[in-house]
């Protein structure tokens, strides 16, 4: 049987991914920071699915998730947060953490598939509309993805001589746990949707769906597949804006 690691996989698009592997014949190992929902997670899948903790930015842990799974055919590289504030007020720390995740944790967990994948086999990223398009507030989040897009590329190239694919997903706005609090501020989803031409926000299957097709596609390196409605054809919302106006007496 094939296995598939999928890394942040126990909530939102990480989980729906881990779902549409399974379905797909994988044997999936659903890894995350939660090593206890990780659990529950993979006990949902059933036998032969398996859970596990991963931290993404600790090389000893990723390290250590590779070696227990040995072999694999397939790595979706799902971890990653963010923060708001504007650059002249965010704490070095903040910014630290989320490119711990989101860039440095990804390039961690490439290295590990590069050395385990099978020849022929699959890494997919999750990256973001961040990659490209700028949001004010969250320059760690678009600088981390941005750098996950460069990334791709250069794993790209190194794997290719192996037959191992490189790619990514940039999603838009996908309702999940991570975008739940920016949903409740008033004007956000809205302004969103207005800047998206298929006039709505993402479900975390709309994007399991591209990373099955990118598990699969003999013929596609090296890509980062803007996901998201056209929204990447308009403007970003103002969501700093939208938390100033909540806050504002
Ligand atoms: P989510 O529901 O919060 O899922 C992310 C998962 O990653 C969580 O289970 C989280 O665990 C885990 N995680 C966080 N840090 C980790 C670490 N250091 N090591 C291992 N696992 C870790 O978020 P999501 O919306 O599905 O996001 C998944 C990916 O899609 C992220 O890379 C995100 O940047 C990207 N993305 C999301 C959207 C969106 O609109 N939702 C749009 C574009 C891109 P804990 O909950 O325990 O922290």
């Amino acid at each position: 049987m094939k296995n598939a690691i999928v890394a942040g996989g126990a909530s939102g698009i990480g989980w729906a991914s881990a779902r549409a592997l399974a379905a797909d014949g994988y044997r999936v190992v659903v890894a995350d920071l939660d090593g206890d929902a990780a659990g529950t997670r993979a006990a949902e899948l059933g036998d032969p699915h398996l859970g596990l903790f991963v931290d993404v930015a600790d090389e000893a842990s990723v390290a250590a998730l590779f070696e227990t799974v040995g072999t694999c055919h397939a790595v979706v590289s799902c971890a990653g947060f963010s923060t708001l504030g504007p650059i002249v007020d965010l704490p070095v720390e903040q910014f630290r953490s989320v490119v711990d995740v989101c860039l440095t944790g990804a390039f961690i967990v490439a290295k590990y598939a590069g050395r385990h994948l099978v020849d022929g086999g699959s890494l997919v990223s999750i990256s973001s509309l961040n990659a490209r398009q700028p949001a004010v507030g969250m320059s760690a989040y678009c600088s981390a993805k941005a750098g996950l897009s460069m990334l791709t590329q250069v794993a790209a190239l190194e794997l290719a001589p192996r037959g191992i694919r490189v790619n990514a997903v940039a999603p838009g706005f996908v309702n999940t746990p991570l975008t739940a609090g920016a949903a409740l501020v008033p004007g956000v989803v809205e302004e969103y949707v207005e800047n998206t031409p298929l006039g709505r926000a993402g479900t975390p299957e709309d994007v399991a769906e591209a990373v099955v097709y990118l598990t699969k596609a003999p013929w596609l390196t090296g890509e980062v597949l803007d996901l998201n409605g056209g929204a990447h054809l308009k403007r970003y919302p103002d969501i700093l804006g939208h938390v100033a106006k909540l806050a504002a007496p």
